[in-house]
């Protein structure tokens, strides 16, 4: 078996609709960034590249490539998990904590669940999600940034 961990931040600002977990989600920001800037994903892509000591998703998808502007991250994860299957892995479980004050993820979250799973080819059971507040304190609580971690493990394909 190997576990990886991952996590990322991207800046938030006004404007919607927020893209996690490979999902738009209603609400009045946006994550900024070269790509669809899904937080979630990323963190999901790291932990993946990083179990199978694969390097990380700025690696596999450099921000200075042009090609990557604005690119659907369930692109990135995708290629990440064709990456871990060539080397011999594929995916246990994976889970995530995202970590934003608003929205609130709780109504989303199947929604999240069934899309990673369907771009992992796992079931939803094999993902954890769980959101969290920044208690209205430090750049999560003050709305402005989102972050999100997740963690993987990897068995013998
Ligand atoms: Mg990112």
């Amino acid at each position: 078996m190997r576990i990886g961990i991952g996590h990322d931040t991207h800046r938030l600002s006004p404007g919607g609709p927020l893209r996690l977990g490979g999902v738009d989600i209603p609400h009045d920001r946006h994550a900024v960034g070269h790509s669809d800037a899904d937080a979630l994903i990323h963190a999901v892509v790291d932990a993946l590249l990083g179990a199978a000591a694969l390097g990380d998703v700025g690696q596999m998808f450099p921000d200075t490539d042009p090609i990557n502007r604005g690119r659907d991250s369930a692109d990135m994860l995708l290629g990440a998990r064709q990456a871990i299957e060539a080397v011999g892995w594929k995916i246990g479980n994976i889970d995530c904590i995202v970590f934003a004050q608003r929205p609130r993820l709780l109504p989303h979250r199947q929604a999240m669940r069934a899309r990673l799973a369907e771009i992992l080819d796992i079931v939803p059971e094999q993902i954890g999600l769980k959101g969290k507040t920044g208690e209205h304190t430090g750049p999560i609580g003050k709305e402005e940034v989102i972050e999100a971690q997740c963690v993987a493990l990897l068995v013998p394909r």
